[in-house]
């Protein structure tokens, strides 16, 4: 019993430490909030007037901050900061690696003299070099510029982590070209901004601005760190690479919802408090479907905010568990045979007039603005599904979709029955000018029925990867370890080039003579007809979707490298180039660190696979197998030939069934190196994708078989491996 696996297990029980680990928290939760965030009471106590109203007009407006003002906010942040202990300062972006990166510097500053301040300008605050050299930038810094800088976003308030101020800023080279997540993510958010503030001024003149809300629901599973630190294939991947699944899995549905484990509260608790303190505006946890599995929801924010909160939340989880004891899982599968984790990325459109677009109102002018959102979104997730699907493109992500317990692969979109049966009947709104009498009753009879539809509308399909609930969308199948910007940036930008080319077309047809609202119910019209194909009311887990999908047109891009192949499309090279989101070269630099990636991780498992597989399971497989025959030749010393065959018959078949497997186990490292050599050895990114995929991945599935099936057969006291029952039900 000296495997690191029974070393951890000896550490848990009696163990008060990890139970007791209790957490105080003030009853009114709201005393915290912001604590830490340069929020903007905290900006109205700290800076002057001037400088105040600059800093609003950039987040509200996009206007530029004069240097001197930037000075003056670059002190009040000190000084706020020093009084909060503070001794550093970071900018913190995100860079394509997809976690966060700082770097962090003194506000210590020797001076003449041997004297010494603490000093922080606007010029620091402003840019700060990172010499990051070494994060993803698909040959763009290499060919033009060795560095890259990263910028302030004062869209997105500063906040203390520990002793250092956090400075959200996005990350760029010297050529101008972005190297992170929220660069694009900012011009996208104002490229949706201007159109659907056009495409309002049908409706509402007096909105000049339109911003995007993102409530992201993060799942996660938590796992006993000494556990954890017992299985290398967690360590090194995230995820276990074998593992019998146990008797007992999430077949009663009994954790879904049920009472929380104390010290899985206390860690809530925690965790709950820090996110109040950093202004993330978490309301709901809940158990989730598969054992030791959470979920943790805040309040939407807009996009830009709910994106840096959620990269940041991601941080903070892992450093609270920790604290507890725990490690946290935000890879999509951490385990086979209970469901993965996901991120669902509510998205809407809210107003400066505070409505909500994507929420029918209490009239049919009202309706008919509820409308034009609804629709022109479903038109563009149905120019654009396959960009959408790439967005959310990963070999973690990969286990999950389509595999019975989220979306699949194939991008659909659902409305409900009711909502459905509105679009059939605009549907048949008749082509160019209307009657009075066919107004009224469209408004009457049809745009007015609406709200009455969606107050009983209680129809919930969790199978379809983007589905509409209630008053915003909500795109189901993000990879819980994902950056949300990625699919933000993609969902905004679609929408944004949707929004102007139905004001193109509105406007022509208005131009021709029609009433304003006869041309947006013949532009709807036509929309409706285009995306029939996109609707989806029925089970999306089902294999006859796949087949009616097909039938459909629609693609079913199963694997990262088919989905990423397709992001290279002229028609979204031309996409992003309109709308001055990314040039053909920085698309081009993104897809290749994404298949990079997608074949750095496929070629660790398989490492780390081939390494577990070999050293821990076949010895101790033989090592059992050992055993065996001892006793076996005991039986026949003790009762001879005759007898001991039959005594000893159970025996010699587990004797042989394991040289079986052990066997199975050998071939298939074998065939896994030979696979990966080959791999490694293709220069074009593409194409290596697709061998890692298609030639290195499925070999994976041998060995874990045989694997798993010696987990069955080896004495329990000698098996390596931390057993799933062990991960998952310890409590
Ligand atoms: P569920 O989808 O689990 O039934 P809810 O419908 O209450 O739960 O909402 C889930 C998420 O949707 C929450 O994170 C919430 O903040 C977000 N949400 C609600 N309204 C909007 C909106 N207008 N824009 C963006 N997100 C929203
Ligand atoms: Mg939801």
């Amino acid at each position: 019993m000296s495997t690191l696996r029974f070393k951890a297990l000896e550490t848990l029980p009696f163990k008060d430490f990890r139970r007791d680990n209790s957490v105080e928290v003030p009853v009114k939760l709201s005393e915290l909030f912001c604590q830490n965030v340069f929020s903007e009471e905290t900006m109205r106590e700290y800076l002057t007037k001037e400088a105040f109203n600059s800093i609003m007009d950039a987040v509200k407006k996009g206007t530029k901050i004069q240097r001197h003002i930037a000075d003056q906010v670059a002190v009040a942040m000190k000084d706020w900061a020093m009084s909060k202990g503070v001794t550093h300062y970071t900018h913190w972006f995100q860079p394509l690696t997809g976690s966060t990166a700082e770097k962090h510097d003194s506000f210590f500053t020797p001076i003449e003299g041997g004297r010494a301040i603490e000093r922080f300008s606007g010029n620091l605050l402003i840019q700060q070099e990172p010499d990051a050299s070494s994060f993803p930038n698909g040959g763009i810094r290499n060919t033009f510029e060795a560095r890259g800088y990263t910028a302030w976003d004062p869209t997105s308030p500063a906040f203390i982590i520990g002793t250092t101020l956090c400075i959200p800023s996005i990350f760029i080279s010297y050529t101008g070209e972005t190297l992170d997540y929220k660069a694009p993510l900012l011009r996208a958010l104002n490229a949706v901004d201007e159109a659907a503030t056009n495409v309002m001024q049908y409706f509402d003149k007096n909105v000049t601005k339109v911003t995007p809300t993102l409530g992201w629901e993060q799942e996660y599973f938590l796992v006993d760190s000494a556990l954890f630190q017992s299985r290398p294939d967690l360590v090194l991947t995230g995820k276990t690479l074998l593992g019998h699944s146990p008797a007992k899995g999430q077949q009663l549905d009994d954790h879904y919802f049920g009472s929380i484990p104390t010290r899985v509260m206390n860690f809530m608790k925690e965790l709950e408090v820090e996110c109040m303190k950093l202004g993330i505006p978490v309301t709901t946890r809940h158990n989730e479907v598969a054992p030791n599995q959470f979920e943790l929801a805040p309040m939407f924010e807009e996009v830009n905010v709910a994106v840096d909160h959620n990269s940041l939340l991601m941080d903070v989880m892992a450093r609270i568990a920790h604290r507890h004891h725990f490690h946290i899982l935000l890879h999509e599968k951490p385990f086979a045979g209970v469901n993965g984790s996901g991120k669902h990325n509510n998205w809407s459109l809210a107003t400066d007039t505070g409505e909500n677009l994507l929420s029918p109102g209490r009239n049919p002018k009202k309706n008919l603005q509820f409308l034009t959102f609804f629709i022109n979104t479903i038109k563009a997730v149905h120019e654009y599904a396959d960009l959408l699907r790439a967005s959310i493109a990963s070999a973690s992500n990969d286990h999950r979709l389509g595999a019975n317990e989220a979306p699949p692969a194939i991008i659909s979109v659902f409305i409900g029955s009711q909502l459905f049966r509105v679009l059939e009947e605009l549907e048949k709104v008749k082509e160019g000018k209307l009657s009075p009498d066919e107004k009224t009753d469209l408004k009457l009879n049809v745009v007015g029925k609406i709200p009455e539809i969606l107050l009983d509308n209680t129809d919930r399909n969790r199978t379809s990867p983007f589905a509409f609930t209630g008053n915003k969308f909500e795109i189901r199948a993000v990879g819980s370890s994902a950056n949300c910007a990625e699919s933000m940036t993609v969902m905004n930008t679609i929408a944004a080039k949707q929004l102007r080319d139905f004001k193109k077309e509105v406007d022509a047809l208005i131009e021709k003579g029609l009433k304003k609202d006869e041309a947006i119910f013949n532009v709807l019209r036509e929309y409706i007809k285009q995306c029939k194909n996109i609707m989806f009311e029925g089970d999306g887990y089902s294999d006859d979707w796949a087949i009616e999908a097909e039938k459909r047109g629609l693609n079913n891009l199963k694997t990262t490298p088919e989905a990423l192949k397709q992001e290279m499309d002229e028609k979204f090279l031309s996409l992003y180039e309109e709308m001055g989101i990314f040039t053909h070269r920085e698309v081009e630099a993104r897809n290749e660190i994404k298949l990079e990636k997608y074949s750095t991780v496929i070629d660790i498992e398989a490492r780390v696979l081939s390494d577990i597989a070999r050293n821990h399971i076949i010895p101790s497989a033989l090592n059992y197998q050992n055993r065996l025959i001892e006793n076996v030749k005991g039986l026949k010393d003790i009762f001879g030939e005759k007898e001991f065959k039959n005594l000893a018959k159970e025996q010699m078949s587990l004797i042989t069934s394991i040289s079986e497997n052990v066997s199975k186990i050998k071939l298939g490292v074998e065939d896994l190196i030979q696979a990966r050599e080959e791999a490694k050895a293709i220069s074009e990114s593409q194409k290596q994708a697709e061998n890692y995929c298609n030639k290195v991945k499925p070999l994976f599935d041998v060995i874990r078989e045989a694997s798993d099936a010696l987990e069955m057969m080896v004495d329990d006291e000698l098996w390596p491996m931390t057993k799933y029952r062990e991960m998952l039900f310890t409590k």
